[in-house]
């Protein structure tokens, strides 16, 4: 089975640019910050504080999760046998998952089932940790990374398009929040392991950069 870890920040188009390469390749897509969003979807509905390490730790056993492809390979997330997928893309859950995300004993909880899917499949895996953490002898490690700003506008346009109710300086400030929580967490920060290949996207069109992606990916499974 081959692996393709792809790490970096929010917005660095990692789950756009992997999933069209994983395409490409004929390769499964897996998109790991759906994960931790479905925790922090589940912890928000029960009420709880999403920064609250035990209370968090406490309902992991309450929580049930996997993913499935359609026939279209398309991920959806499975919490609880039902599928969420469409509910853990607000302003809001993105926060929740990155406060739960900095919890030890969930990190813990969804390492076996990133690691299995990877066992069985071929896969580009997105997510913030893969490289270093999760897949560390993947074939193919790449940090995708851009500027705060290009990251905050692409998002915003994505929000809009959604009719999501933000101003870019919002999305920006969220952004940037979130940037520093998950690079200075104690667990699994964000950030290129010592064999990823850097490739930064701020000056390439999403075009160029799902072609950067599927070149690198080419050269190293010769
Ligand atoms: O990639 P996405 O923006 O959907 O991830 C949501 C949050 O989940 C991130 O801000 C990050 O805190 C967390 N995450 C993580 N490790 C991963 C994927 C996501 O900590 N592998």
């Amino acid at each position: 089975m081959y692996s393709v870890a792809i790490d970096g920040p929010s917005g660095a188009g990692k789950s756009t640019i992997a999933r069209a390469a994983a395409k490409a390749l004929g390769f499964i897509y897996v998109d790991t910050g759906a994960l931790y969003r479905a925790i922090g979807y589940y912890i928000v509905k029960q009420g709880i504080n999403t920064k609250d390490e035990q209370a968090v730790s406490q309902q992991l056993i309450n929580i049930d999760i996997s993913l499935k492809y359609d026939n279209k390979g398309k991920q959806q997330v499975i919490l609880n046998n039902i599928d969420v997928s469409e509910y853990i893309r607000t302003p809001e859950i993105s926060m929740a998952a990155s406060n739960v995300s900095a919890i030890p004993k969930v990190r813990e909880f969804l390492l076996d089932l990133q690691r299995n899917i990877a066992k069985n499949n071929n896969v580009i895996m997105d997510g913030r940790d893969i490289a270093t953490v999760i897949l560390p002898n993947a074939d193919v490690k790449i940090f995708l990374t851009a500027s705060a700003e290009k990251r905050a506008h692409r998002r915003y346009l994505e929000l809009l398009e959604k009719g999501e109710n933000v101003t870019e300086q919002e999305v920006l400030e969220d952004v940037k929040k979130r940037d520093y929580q998950d690079s200075h967490r104690e667990i699994a920060p964000l950030m290129p392991s010592g064999t990823s290949i850097i490739v930064d996207t701020s000056e390439l069109t999403l075009d160029e950069s799902i072609n950067t992606i599927i070149k690198i990916v080419k050269e190293h499974l010769k």
